[in-house]
C-alpha cells in the first residue's frame, strides 16, 4: 500500500525533478585544475542550498573546503531512536569538452527521445535530484521523515583535489551516519537496479627516462646514442603480456568477478571498441574491470609530431595510471610498479618513476540490515531482483567515510547506466530511471526506520 502511495507521489513530483534538473544543469559549475575555486561553484552551491531549505531542512549551511569548493551540508532530526541517513551527491561537473560534438546546448536541459540531456543530467545533478524527488514523496506521504538525515553535496569530486575528504578526516562527527547512501553510480544497463559494492583503487606515476645530455641528429648519431623514447617504449611494454593483461610483479592476476556480468558485446558498444579489433586482460569483462589490477599509459611526451626533428631524444616521459581491485593494497601494489618500471630501463638509461596519486580501493558491506533493506526497496521499484556491480572508478570518499565511521554501511546507488554517456558529450539521463531510482530510495528511507518492513 505505501509502496505504491510512495511510487504515486512520485510519478506526481516528476515535473518538479525535470524543473529542478533544468535549474541545476543551467549552471556550468566545472571542475578544473585551470578553474579553482569552480566559478559557478558558489552559484551552484547555493542553488542546492535553497532547494534542500525549500523541502525542509532548516539547519543547512555552506561549508569552504581547503580546496576552493563549496560544500553543502544539512541536517534533520527524526524520531527518537531513528537511525541517521547521510545523503550523498555532488553538483561539479565535467567540462563540456567540444560543444560542437553536443547535438543540443549542454547547459540546456532538452528532451529527445525521451531522455533528457546537459552536462550533468546523471553525473552528479540527476542523482541529486533523486535525493531531493525521494525525501519530497516521503513527506507528501508519510508527512515527515521517518529518520534523521543528512544532506551532503560536494563541489570538487570531479576534480579529485579532496576538499571534502580533508573535511570528513578533520570534522567526522558532521558526517557521522548508521548509514551512507552515495548517490553516483547507477544501473549495469536501464531498468536493472544495481548496487555498486567495489571501487577500484587507483595510484598513478611519473616515468622520467633520460639518456644524453641533449637531443642529437639521428644521422649523425642514431645507431649507438641511447634513444630514450626507444628506452621509454621497452619500459612501458612491460606492464602488459601477449593477451594485453597487466603484469605488475606480484599482484594477483586472476581475480574473478562474482556480481553480475558484463556482456562483451554491451562492452564493446559501451566503449567504443572498434570492428575486429580485440577486448584485453583475459578472463572476462567483469574480471578484467573489477577483480584484476589493470596499468594504462594516460600520456606519453616526447617531441609532438608537427615539431619533428631528425634526432634522437635525449629525454622521454610518460604517466601511467594503475587501478586495483578491492582486497589489493594500492601502496604495495603501486610500489611493485615502481620496482618493475624501474628495473626494466634498457642500455643502463636514468630512470626515476614517481608516485603522483594514490587511492585506495572499497568494498562495501552487503552483510547488514540497510543492504538488505535496499535489496528489497530495489525490487520493490524495478520488479526485479537487485545485481552487484563493481566500478572501475575510484570514489576516494568511501574510503575516508568507511575510516571515519567504520560501523556505517555504504551504499552506492543511483540513476547514471551506460546509455547516460556521462563525462562525454551528449550526457544524458532516463527520467524512468530517475523516478525508479527515487521510489527506491523513498523505500529504503521507509524501511531504515526503526521496527518497520518496507
Ligand atoms: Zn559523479
Amino acid at each position: 500500500m505505501t509502496a505504491d502511495a510512495l511510487a504515486s507521489a512520485v510519478d506526481r513530483l516528476m515535473a518538479q525533478a525535470r524543473e529542478d534538473l533544468e535549474r541545476l544543469v543551467a549552471i556550468p559549475s566545472v571542475a578544473s585544475e585551470e578553474r579553482v575555486p569552480v566559478p559557478a561553484g558558489r552559484e551552484a552551491a547555493e542553488l542546492v542550498e535553497g532547494l534542500y531549505r525549500d523541502l525542509g531542512f532548516d539547519d543547512i549551511r555552506l561549508l569552504d573546503a581547503d580546496d576552493g569548493s563549496v560544500v553543502v551540508l544539512g541536517r534533520t532530526v527524526g524520531p527518537v531512536g531513528a537511525p541517521r541517513v547521510l545523503l550523498y551527491a555532488h553538483y561539479d561537473v565535467q567540462p563540456a569538452g567540444d560543444e560542437d560534438a553536443w547535438s543540443s546546448d549542454p547547459w540546456t536541459l532538452t528532451e529527445r527521445d525521451g531522455r533528457w540531456y546537459a552536462r550533468g543530467a546523471a553525473d552528479c545533478k540527476g542523482n541529486l535530484v533523486m535525493h531531493l524527488t525521494a525525501l519530497r514523496a516521503l513527506r507528501d506521504v508519510e508527512g515527515g521523515w521517518p529518520v534523521s538525515l543528512t544532506v551532503v553535496c560536494e563541489g570538487s569530486e570531479e576534480m579529485s583535489t579532496g576538499g571534502l575528504e580533508r573535511l570528513v578526516a578533520a570534522q567526522p562527527d558532521l558526517f557521522a551516519a548508521d548509514v551512507i547512501v552515495v548517490a553516483d553510480t547507477g544501473n549495469v544497463e536501464a531498468g536493472v537496479p544495481t548496487v555498486t559494492t567495489s571501487l577500484r583503487g587507483t595510484g598513478s606515476v611519473l616515468v622520467t627516462v633520460r639518456t644524453l645530455s641533449g637531443p642529437v641528429h639521428s644521422g649523425a648519431f642514431g645507431g649507438a646514442a641511447p634513444d630514450a623514447m626507444a628506452a621509454l617504449i621497452r619500459v612501458l611494454d612491460t606492464l602488459r603480456d601477449d593477451d594485453g593483461a597487466t603484469t605488475v610483479g606480484g599482484v594477483p592476476t586472476d581475480g574473478k568477478w562474482t556480481g553480475a556480468a558484463y556482456p562483451v558485446e554491451r562492452f564493446r558498444s559501451d566503449a567504443g571498441v572498434l570492428d575486429g579489433v580485440d577486448v584485453i586482460g583475459g578472463g572476462t569483462v567483469a574480471d578484467a574491470l573489477w577483480a584484476r589490477p589493470v596499468a594504462t599509459v594516460l600520456a606519453i611526451e616526447g617531441p609532438a609530431i608537427k615539431d619533428v626533428t631528425a634526432s634522437v631524444q635525449a629525454e622521454a616521459r610518460a604517466v601511467v595510471n594503475l587501478r586495483v581491485p578491492a582486497g589489493v593494497d594500492a601502496a604495495d601494489a603501486q610500489q611493485r610498479l615502481v620496482e618493475q618500471l624501474t628495473a626494466a630501463a634498457p642500455w643502463n638509461a636514468r630512470i626515476t618513476v614517481e608516485p603522483k596519486t594514490l587511492g585506495r580501493p572499497f568494498a562495501a558491506r552487503t552483510d547488514g540490515p540497510a543492504y538488505a533493506a535496499l535489496a528489497v526497496a530495489m525490487e520493490q521499484a524495478y520488479g526485479r531482483p537487485m545485481v552487484q556491480t563493481g566500478q572501475g572508478g575510484a570514489i576516494p570518499l568511501c574510503v575516508t567515510l568507511s575510516e571515519a565511521h567504520p560501523d556505517a554501511e555504504i551504499l552506492l546507488i543511483g540513476v547514471e547506466e551506460p546509455a547516460c554517456r556521462i563525462h562525454a558529450p551528449d550526457e544524458s539521463v532516463s527520467p524512468d530511471e530517475l523516478r525508479r531510482t527515487a521510489v527506491a530510495e523513498a523505500l529504503l528511507l521507509r524501511a531504515l526506520s526503526a521496527g518497520r518492513g518496507p
